[in-house]
């Protein structure tokens, strides 16, 4: 069964779901196609009242959203229902705006009149990760579902209620049978959808191994894709870093979520100067954070989505270890029921250590010493992956310079608010490519069609 809700806080199975079979399957890939039939020609006004109707009731059963999530896979109920709200104001936004980005852009050629128009291509497939179950799922559909087009999802295999409340908010807020369908679905139906020709286009947020996958799979359909993948972001600390403002957000930056986040500050990367202050607080912060349930409000820090998610973790700094790497903290799973792991903090990473290079999916800080500004750069650039990360120094100028010359889709100065319903979000290298959100996210699976009208005149 590929589809299972096991609480990571007591290991309980919560509920089971089989995969689709092949003419339920049909059925669904059917019905899609004939709702964009119709979903196409419908005006983005009408489109939006359901979209923000969506948004609506997302907000108003923010809790019971956000419970789901948190029995499914862990994340803290506080940060679940941050997510939910989220959520919420990304539908709305769409509602409210997808029309402004996808109105006729005119061109100036040197003869005639010309525009470029935006109109819809078709079934999008998402395949999505279980991190943020619903954030996830709102980023795919509030722009494309506004700009017209209709999806299918195959969720993440832990999360099937967090799958199943979102298909139903959607059929709640008025949505035709068709605009968004749930698949329960295994990865070798998943590859049979991205064949099927119904499908226009196919955007995956996952690992690097499942990007190379569906994006190769895409590839060989000739399939337009957006491929949004894993990350090893800095977190640069300068030697002028007002430590105060910088502490709390190197822990949040590595702790939200218990560490289970794409874009989350996994290489911290300090200059000689401030390395021992920083490393002092920061290691003195970790360990002020309790395990516990993650539905109890006080709790600040929760389980890892699941006990294959754990495992593979500690089997991670085992082996990070094994080959020359330090612990200056933790490194072990905490001994209490559930899938937790301690805080921990690993340093003396060599090039050659796996560790140096691979993503640390859950509350592991690796943690470098550089000598100065150019150093840091140039570890930051050291990296297969260019998703994201932040710099921390009382010049911003300076802090938007060094910004400049990471190679990655996104960097933050003294702060890392990751995410905005209208700022595009996405990386190059092995995080993928393409964006997701704001306008170059709406634009993804858009046909921008020429249309150039000139005098009547024979060809020269
Ligand atoms: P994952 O194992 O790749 O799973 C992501 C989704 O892909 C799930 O729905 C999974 O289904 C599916 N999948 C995996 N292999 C597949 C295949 N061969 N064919 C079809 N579907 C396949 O990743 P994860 O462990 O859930 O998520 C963590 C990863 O996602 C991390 O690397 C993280 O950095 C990345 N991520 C990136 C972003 C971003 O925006 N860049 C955001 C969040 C997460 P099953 O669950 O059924 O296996």
């Amino acid at each position: 069964m590929t589809y299972q809700s096991l609480s990571p806080f007591d290991g309980k199975l919560i509920k089971g779901f089989d995969d689709i079979n092949a003419s339920e399957y049909e059925a669904k890939l059917a019905a899609a196609q004939t709702c964009y039939e119709s979903w196409r020609h419908t005006s983005y006004a009408d489109r939006a009242v359901i979209i923000a109707k969506a948004a609506k009731l997302l907000h108003e059963q923010a809790d019971v959203f956000a419970r789901i999530m948190t029995q499914e896979m862990g994340k803290r109920i506080g940060e679940a229902r941050g997510e939910v709200e989220f959520s919420s104001r990304i539908l709305a936004y769409y509602a409210k705006n997808a029309e402004r980005f996808l109105a006729p852009v005119k061109l100036h050629p040197t003869v005639g009149e010309a525009h470029m128009e935006s109109s819809p291509i078709g079934v999008i497939f998402g395949v999505e990760p279980w991190n943020f179950p619903y954030y996830q799922l709102a980023r795919i559909a509030g722009p494309h579902l506004m700009a017209g087009n209709t999806l299918v999802v195959k969720h993440a295999g832990i999360v099937p209620q967090c799958a199943l409340a979102f298909e139903k908010l959607l059929l709640d807020a008025g949505a035709p049978v068709g605009l968004y369908t749930n698949l329960f679905i295994s990865h070798e139906q998943s590859d049979k959808v991205v064949d099927d020709p119904r499908i226009k286009g196919v955007c995956l947020t996952g690992s690097v191994a499942a990007g190379r996958s569906i994006a190769a799979r895409a590839g060989k359909n000739l399939k337009v894709s957006s491929m949004e993948l894993g990350g090893s972001d800095a977190f640069i600390v300068l030697e002028d870093a007002d430590l105060d403002l910088t502490i709390p957000w190197a822990v949040w930056g590595r702790m939200y979520n218990t560490g289970q986040t794409c874009c989350a500050a996994k290489r911290f990367i300090v200059v000689d100067k401030v390395a021992d202050a920083f490393l002092e607080r920061f290691q003195a912060a970790l360990t002020a954070l309790k395990a516990g349930d993650p539905l109890d409000e006080k709790t600040t820090l929760g389980p890892l989505s699941s006990e294959a998610a754990l495992v593979q973790l500690l089997k991670q700094v085992d082996l990070a270890v094994a080959k020359g790497a330090r612990l200056v903290m933790g490194g072990k799973r905490i001994d209490r029921p559930g899938s937790y792991m301690q805080p921990s903090i690993l340093t003396d990473i060599k090039p050659d250590n796996p560790a140096f290079r691979d993503e640390f999916f859950g509350p592991v800080a690796l943690f470098f010493r550089v000598k100065d500004e150019a150093a840091a750069i140039a570890l930051a650039n050291d990296s297969d992956f260019g998703l994201g990360g932040s710099v921390w120094t009382r010049d911003v100028a300076r802090g938007q310079q060094v910004a400049s010359k990471v190679e990655t889709g996104m960097m933050f100065i003294n702060n890392i608010d990751w995410s905005d319903a209208e700022l595009p979000f996405g990386g190059i290298k092995d995080s993928g490519y393409g964006r997701e959100l704001g306008d170059m996210g709406i634009q993804q699976f858009v046909n921008k069609k020429l249309v150039r009208t000139a005098t009547m005149h024979a060809p020269a």
